[in-house]
């Protein structure tokens, strides 16, 4: 799924600093040379978006003008700034202070080494990046502003990967700012409190604007679904997946699976109509509809529109994000619940599934889709997609509202290869480990107040998560290798003053 946010957001600007000091001469190789690192860096072909050299910045007024410009350019996602000489800091102040667009320091040199024999002080005023980036810096600092500092050569592939990862975070706060999610139901799962919010707060803060939409509006657009679109869609399920034998064409529950085809079908059209990139359904209201919307959930995930279920509007908006943040790369995206343990001692594993909704992005092999009765709801059996997520490392993403602040909490995982089989489960799952042990994860996790859903992500980093969190004005706390409970309990509390101080 591409929705209109995402196809804008094609570019960062590139803004090299520099003054009138040196002469005409000097600027003119100072425009060459960073020029040079522009085309550089589209080369390489790491980043996921076009850079954009823009003409290099004497003064405050020409830093201004395109503060202001990147602001109103919606093709603009952020952009990237770089004093290649010194470029005294007060003239930064006009534009910085005005600028909205995510904010990358580069701090690199054009050239990568030392002319050793040669160097002389010409060398040495052409690159000042070590002291006019430490002005620029100061400058950044003083102001308090959120940015990021990627240190190293522009040709250096773990720099350039590093400002790659920015720059997913960065279009993913581009989509935040015009997220909308559609709450079908229009509620959360009566009396649960992780997954409520304050829905204000988050439109201010986060820009998602979620409404809620009657299930019966919804059924009408399921209803006016033609035969023939559902018939294509069986013929794409068919070749897609290992139907069980009641699900094939002339089984007992192929009518389940034809309703199935009718729901993803007309939430997708409802979803596609309103401008949405995210939903929630519950299953406490499903007025109207002959069956819990598990699949279509699946189908739709798998599509790239976040999903939360029980009215998860936080979740729903950080798959989507997620999926926006992962787009073009390997490795899928899903809503997620932390659902049962294995605890024999040293061994430890969470078992990860839901009901129903499990994003097909993730699985290790081609699904099967089956049907088996549910036992909340008391709607018609509905068909699913059962898999198995693929191993290797994870990265859980969940937040919370904390009163007066989100706080995003991310835990990295390793997902293995179950040792058993489990042949009586009718759903979709994933079996991790915490890091750094279950123990202290499953432990840090529950204490930052971490919730039973999460996006589960398996390309999108921890560092790429912080920068979204830290571009969002988001309370960010990472639960990984490093962990120390101890560390952690402090950055908790001191949190709680950070933001107040902040406020
Ligand atoms: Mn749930």
């Amino acid at each position: 799924m591409t929705r209109a946010s995402e196809r804008t957001a094609r570019e960062l600007w590139f803004l090299t600093g520099s003054q009138h000091l040196y002469g005409e001469e000097t600027l003119k190789r100072v425009a060459a040379n960073s020029m040079h690192v522009a085309a550089g860096m589209n080369d390489a072909g790491v980043l996921p978006v076009k850079v954009v050299w823009k003409p290099v910045l004497t003064g405050p007024d020409a830093i201004r003008d395109v503060c202001l410009a990147a602001n109103a350019a919606p093709e603009c996602a952020g952009v990237i700034t770089w004093m290649h000489t010194f470029s005294p800091a007060k003239m930064w102040i006009a534009g910085l202070t005005r600028l909205q667009k995510p904010l990358v320091h580069l701090h690199t040199q054009y050239n990568r080494d030392l002319p050793w024999g040669e160097i002389d002080m010409d060398f040495m005023n052409l690159n000042q990046s070590a002291h006019g980036d430490r002005e620029y810096g100061f400058i950044a600092a003083r102001l308090r502003l959120e940015r990021k500092v990627v240190v190293g050569h522009w040709q250096d592939p773990e720099a350039l990967q590093e400002l790659a990862g920015w720059a997913q975070a960065a279009i993913a706060l581009h989509e935040s700012r015009d997220l909308k999610i559609a709450r079908f139901g229009g509620m959360n799962m009566r009396e649960v409190a992780v997954t409520g919010g304050d829905r204000v707060e988050a439109q201010i803060q986060l820009g998602w604007s979620v409404n809620g939409y009657g299930v019966g509006d919804l059924a009408a657009r399921v209803a006016e679904v033609s035969d023939a679109d559902v018939d294509q869609k069986l013929e794409e399920y068919d070749e897609s997946y290992t139907l069980a034998s009641a699900l094939r064409r002339g089984g007992e529950k192929r009518e389940n699976l034809r309703y199935a085809a009718r729901q993803e079908l007309g939430m997708r059209g409802f979803l596609d109509e309103g401008g949405f990139g995210a939903f929630t359904t519950t299953f406490e209201d499903l007025h109207g509809l002959k069956q819990l919307p598990g699949f279509a959930c699946q189908r739709l995930m798998a599509q790239g529109y976040g999903f939360g279920a029980e009215g998860d509007w936080k979740t729903a908006a950080l798959v989507r994000l997620a999926k926006v943040m992962s787009a073009g790369r390997g490795g899928g995206v899903s809503f997620m619940e932390d659902y049962t343990y294995h605890l024999a001692k040293g061994q430890e594993r969470i078992l990860g599934a839901h009901m129903l909704e499990v994003c097909p992005s993730i699985a290790d092999a081609k699904p099967t889709l089956e049907v088996h009765p549910l036992d909340i709801g008391g709607k018609a059996d509905p068909p699913r997609l059962v898999f198995t997520a693929r191993p290797g490392p994870a990265v859980n993403a969940t937040l919370a509202d904390m009163g007066g602040r989100m706080r995003l909490i991310i835990a990295e995982v390793d997902v293995v290869t179950p040792e058993h089989a489990m042949p009586k489960l009718p759903t979709a799952r994933a079996l991790w480990i915490p890091r750094p042990d279950f123990k202290r994860g499953a432990q840090g996790w529950i204490e930052a107040g971490g919730g039973h859903h999460a996006a589960f992500c398996q390309s999108v980093t921890t560092e790429e998560w912080e920068d979204f969190g830290a571009m969002a004005g988001l309370e960010v706390i990472r639960l990984g290798a490093d962990l120390d409970l101890r560390a952690l309990r402090n950055e908790l509390r001191w949190n709680d003053a950070a933001f107040k101080v902040a406020r």
